[in-house]
């Protein structure tokens, strides 16, 4: 008889271990690494704020913001890149011939959290797939129902003690990552970095990795940073590599529970200038609201601060779905 769930699993891929899982414990490295986690203790007065009604119930009202662009991607010449934001922390990569997916999400709810802005692109409007990223197991950067869209025979890359979270949804290999390990694919070089942030999709798999992406290919250095509040990290990590486009999440600094989790603008610049990068692109804003801020206040609070700095023309502040070229 046919089995009617069967249709939902797929043949459970691979999952490459890191190379140092079996000799130490995860944490210990973690730690040492730079790698901060958070705790899951709400902040003083959090309960004093009913993000209930103060954000969740207002934007079930809002319409849907922005719309899909048609797909058009540029030609890329030598060693250039190219980057499309999607919304949230989703990104399209193309660089070294190949097309990259981090953190992808088209979903239009997480849960009860309504997606307020359209994603830039259709999800069947995506180049062929050679490689997907995903930074950490949080319900809006891993998001099993785009997976399985995306996933077509290709590998996977994530943090340790993720990757049974993805080997069933139809890639070829699942490749997990300890803190500046590597995964080299073709002219492709992926570092998985540390950061300060936590790991659990629920309460109690707390033992799963969460960090950024290095991508390297043809002398390029794209860094995604996935999610963090500001550390002293970003100095380890921009000596390291040279980076030309930092991914710098700048939204959901004021969350419900009022622990330090995301980067606000400010600290986004802060980053910004410890790496050492060339160019800056932000991220983690506008699309989903998981924290009390106004939707529009982190750009213009990126805005302002780029300007005091006198780096304007370094941060680039780009709509979903229309590719820019570095
Ligand atoms: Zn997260």
């Amino acid at each position: 008889m046919l089995n009617p769930f069967d249709r939902l699993g797929k043949p459970k891929a691979d999952i490459k271990k890191s190379a140092h899982a079996p000799k130490a414990p995860a944490r210990p490295r973690a730690k040492a690494a730079g790698a901060k986690k958070v705790g899951l203790k709400p902040a003083d007065g959090w309960h004093k704020r009913n993000f209930f009604t103060e954000v969740l119930i207002p934007s079930l009202f809002t319409k849907r913001a922005g719309k899909h662009k048609a797909p058009e991607f540029p030609e890329l010449k030598g060693n250039e890149v190219g980057v499309t934001w999607i919304g949230h922390a989703s990104f399209l990569l193309q660089l070294g011939g190949h097309n990259l997916l981090i953190d992808p999400n088209w979903a239009k709810w997480l849960k009860v959290i309504k997606r307020v802005r359209h994603p830039g692109l259709k999800l069947h409007d995506l180049p062929a797939i050679d490689l997907v990223l995903v930074t950490h197991a949080h319900f809006d950067h891993l998001d099993r129902k785009t997976l399985r869209q995306v996933a077509a025979e290709q590998p996977i890359v994530v943090p340790f003690e993720v990757g049974n979270l993805v080997h069933d949804l139809g890639f070829h290999s699942v490749h997990e990552l300890h803190y500046w390990e590597h995964f080299a694919h073709g002219p492709l070089r992926i570092t998985l970095t540390p950061c300060h942030h936590w790991g659990a999709r629920l309460l109690h798999d707390s033992h799963r990795g969460f960090g950024g992406f290095i991508i390297e290919a043809g002398g390029r250095t794209i860094f995604h940073c996935g999610d963090t509040a500001y550390f002293d990290g970003f100095r380890e990590i921009g000596a390291r590599h040279k980076i030309d486009v930092a991914l710098l999440p700048i939204g959901a600094y004021d969350p419900p529970s009022g622990r330090e989790v995301h980067m606000n603008p400010e600290e986004a610049v802060q980053a910004f200038h410890d790496l050492g990068a060339q160019w800056m692109v932000p991220m983690h804003y506008g699309s989903f609201r998981l924290s009390y801020e106004p939707v529009d206040e982190p750009v213009e609070r990126l805005r302002a601060c780029a300007r005091q700095h006198g780096i304007e023309d370094r941060v680039m502040i780009v709509p979903e779905g229309e590719p820019r070229v570095f």
